[in-house]
């Protein structure tokens, strides 16, 4: 799950639609990205750069193999699909120069970052490393949702102001979902702060909160390296959402938080991200996803304001026109309900439950229109 439906106050296709992406001027590009066949791209001395390709319109995943003494740490997979083994196979035979894959990180919990967790540590005999919250999540999510959905669940869509029917389709497609991977037996807990050695360098776990709970990065002080998973995307912004499992949750202040704390990483750093190029213009991008949620707080508030009292369902239509199937309507619900969190807990939106069960949100009248720019 990552990052893919198109928010109506940004450029059409910001999220979605790589070849519509809107290019910021900030930020560069040194290298031309490999091809999603098992091809390399260098991008510092003893670290390359895999595409493993997804059939979906975010078409790929970006991994990274880090030369580690006599042997390979490896970054994310790519989703549990024949093809994305084909690829690992032709890089193991290609690029590896017939040394072993030690050691497997995943970024975080998500089927495209590790769905082939369990098939890399059997198959090249790696070690799996990845956080505590990201490991169990992981171990959690192999199943397709219940037929039918627990109450629970069931009551905080209709809370959202979904029907019944429309609660259905959404999980009738994600119950088709083809990519729930085998879960792999056992891990090594990495924690923030960590430091880790990999070949000559030394690396610094960053934790990130808000696409997901305990999404680890790593960070290279002497050479500015950032190995950023989804925290840190050039062109398209990282999935935050609220779901049922903790439906009070604030994740976008999680978010914007852990955002301020890769802004006080190099200005010139490296950044090596799970989709799109490999940049540098870390501030410049920190930036605009600020300036991004600013504007999406903003296009609520005022929607609120001009037309009075409404659920998130009604909101999520506002914000996310466009959307292609279950697991985008998944998303952008929960992404709605995220940004009406965030807006709630500070004071400048009201939420009751009315007459019919659902949640209404209301702009506070002492609410002055959000700055568009951040603190
Ligand atoms: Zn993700």
């Amino acid at each position: 799950m990552a990052e893919s439906i198109a928010p109506a106050a940004a450029q059409p296709g910001e999220r979605a639609r790589p070849e519509r992406l809107r290019a910021s001027a900030d930020l560069a590009y040194p290298f031309e990205p490999p091809t999603p066949d098992g091809a390399v791209v260098e991008v510092a001395p003893g670290i390359l750069w895999a595409r493993v390709p997804m059939p979906m319109a975010l078409d790929h995943i970006n991994v990274y193999l880090l030369r580690d003494g006599e042997g390979w740490t490896v970054v994310d997979t790519g989703l549990n699909l024949p093809a994305s083994r084909e690829v690992w196979e032709r890089i193991a035979t290609q690029h590896l120069q017939g040394l072993p894959i030690h050691r497997l990180i995943c970024t975080h919990s998500h089927y495209d970052h590790a769905g082939l967790a369990a098939w890399i540590m059997e198959r090249f005999g790696a070690e799996l490393l990845m956080s505590y919250g990201e490991y169990f999540m992981l171990r959690g999510f192999t199943a397709p949702p219940p037929d039918p959905l627990p109450p629970l669940q069931q009551s905080f869509y209709l809370r959202a102001g979904m029907d019944d029917a429309q609660i259905d389709h959404m999980f009738s497609g994600l119950r088709r979902d083809p990519f729930a991977p085998p879960v792999p037996q056992n891990y090594q807990r990495l924690r923030d702060g960590d430091r880790l050695t990999i070949g000559q360098r030394e690396w610094q776990v960053v934790v990130g909160e808000g696409h997901s709970p305990e999404h680890v990065c790593l960070y290279n002080a002497s050479e500015r390296i950032l190995l950023a998973g989804d925290q840190l995307l050039p062109r398209i912004t990282s999935n935050v959402l609220v779901t049922p499992i903790e439906p009070e949750g604030n994740p976008l202040q999680l978010w914007l938080a852990s955002l301020n704390r890769l802004n006080a990483l190099a200005q010139d750093t490296l950044v090596l991200p799970s989709h799109q190029g490999v940049f540098r213009g870390l501030h410049a991008r920190v930036q605009e996803l600020h300036a991004h949620h600013q504007q999406q707080f903003a296009l609520l508030e005022r929607t609120l304001q001009d037309g009075g009292p409404a659920t998130a369902w009604e909101l999520m239509q506002v914000q996310f026109p466009k959307r292609r199937g279950p697991m985008d309507d998944l998303m952008a619900m929960g992404e709605a309900i995220a940004h009406l969190s965030w807006l709630r807990h500070q004071g400048r939106i009201r939420r009751w439950l009315d007459d019919d069960g659902r949640y209404r949100f209301q702009a506070t009248p002492a609410a002055h229109p959000i700055s568009e720019t951040h603190p």
